[in-house]
């Protein structure tokens, strides 16, 4: 006969874990300085290096299965699982553990791989997107000594920071085995530092290369400007098209929704952009209904000389990358149809141009309601001693769409242990501890309520 214990774990979860911190701190710090970026360009085998220490990590807190997933041309992922109790939930928590590049190292304050503290922070890379929810999942088990309460599955994967373009590959060839009652994705954030939040809602993204050609080649500017229009004029033309002259996006058709303004305000996100004095808003509506639920226009780069290179000619071809964030409940498709045809509509002074698309990703309402959200819903409330946030996130995590088509009636929950200062794809990236802490706790306790009574 087994005597149930659940309760005494309850009262000791919070010493348990604060225990636990200076360990958890020092993997983090370890894992900071594996620089396993993702993106082109860099040694894969970092990644790989760091995809085996997670592998490790999780065999030294109970996992004896921990092994790396494999599939053709992806970086290595990591899984492993713990059994709890007969007749208990199984719970797959989510991670990654590649990261974004650096950057330029002139903006880091740090060197951007090696853990550094300040006033309660870790900085470095990956701090917290996403080292810090490899962290949660350690602590986690860590927590319950080898004998959680629901059954955890842990899936860490090596490529979300390059769009998780064989997500879908690895979910076929392992759907067995990360088939799941809930699915736990540490890769959101907190509202605030020392305010828990829940992410409610995700943006989708669709993505195109866009190539204006004037001409065949290139002819002296001084001999023949005047006539006809060069390629960068004519591309930058082009692009005005995009938004109106208040800053409004001005594709039609596309879904745009409004949602509830909480108590964001301009300033948060002037000093978190860093705005230059002056700079004025575009667009319409509260400032979270623009970040989350409407569509957002960007360019992200432009294919053209090089101003070191500049010389005195019509540039016959240019070409820009366009991103287009969309709402929940756009179809990603449409979105892109609507941006090539808002496009070529707009094409100036006859101009060739073609429109290549790129990327295409969902965008995701999630369900806040039910076991699994109430017992994360009440654990982060005891962990903070404050209400939980229910807040959009104007990103997009491809892994939380093909996840749900894949096992369309798993409880899907999206949370992390950032805020808004953590930097995540920008210099000086850092995680706040404290916060760390309460994640790793009111995960602990929120699976502890899951388990059988
Ligand atoms: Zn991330």
């Amino acid at each position: 006969m087994t005597v149930p214990v659940p309760s005494l774990v309850m009262t000791d979860l919070p010493t348990t874990v604060h225990e636990l911190m200076p360990g958890l701190r020092a993997t983090l710090e370890e894992l900071i300085e594996i620089p396993s970026v993702s993106a082109g360009g860099y040694p894969t085998s970092e990644v790989r290096r760091s995809a085996e220490r997670v592998r490790d990590l999780l065999v030294e807190v109970g996992a004896q299965d921990a092994r790396l997933l494999e599939y053709p041309d992806a970086h290595p992922a990591v899984f492993a699982s713990v059994s709890g109790p007969e007749g208990a939930p199984t719970v797959l928590l989510y991670a990654h553990h590649d990261v974004q590049p650096p950057g330029p190292s002139e903006e880091w304050e740090m060197e951007p791989f090696e853990a550094f503290e300040r006033d309660g922070r870790l900085y470095g890379r990956g701090a917290s997107d996403d080292k810090s929810g490899i962290i949660m999942h350690l602590g986690t088990l860590l927590a319950f000594g080898g004998k959680p309460p629901v059954n955890i599955k842990v899936f860490v994967e090596g490529e979300e920071e390059i769009g998780s373009a064989h997500l879908s590959g690895f979910l076929d060839t392992y759907a067995e085995l990360l088939r799941a009652d809930a699915i736990v994705i540490a890769d959101s954030g907190n509202w605030r530092v020392g305010e828990p939040a829940l992410t409610t809602s995700l943006r989708g993204l669709v993505a195109c290369v866009v190539e204006v050609r004037t001409a065949k080649h290139a002819v002296h500017s001084g001999m023949y400007g005047g006539v006809f229009p060069d390629a960068i004029t004519t591309l930058s033309r082009l692009l005005a098209t995009l938004h109106t002259d208040t800053g409004e996006v001005a594709v039609p058709g596309l879904v745009s929704n409004e949602s509830d303004p909480l108590d964001l305000t301009e300033e948060e996100i002037r000093s978190a952009m860093g705005t230059v004095p002056g700079l004025s808003q575009i667009g319409s509506g509260g400032l979270t209904s623009r970040m989350w639920t409407k569509p957002a226009i960007a360019v992200l780069a432009v294919d053209a000389p090089k101003l070191s290179e500049a010389i005195n000619q019509l540039v016959p071809v240019a070409r820009a990358k366009v991103s287009m964030r969309i709402a929940p409940g756009q179809d990603p498709s449409d979105a892109m149809g609507a941006l090539r045809t808002h496009l070529l509509d707009h094409v100036p002074w006859g101009a060739q141009v073609t429109v290549t698309s790129v990327e295409a990703g969902e965008a995701f309402q999630l369900p806040l309601a039910g076991p699994t959200v109430d017992a994360f819903r009440s654990s982060m409330e005891e962990a903070w001693g404050r209400k939980v946030v229910e807040m959009g996130v104007g990103g997009s995590i491809p892994f939380v769409a093909d996840f749900s088509s894949r096992f369309p009636d798993a409880a899907i929950l999206l949370t992390g242990a950032g805020d808004p200062t953590s930097a995540v794809h920008a210099p000086n990236e850092s995680q706040d501890m404290d916060d760390l802490e309460k994640s790793v706790l009111a995960q602990a306790m929120a699976l502890d309520k899951l388990g059988p009574k």
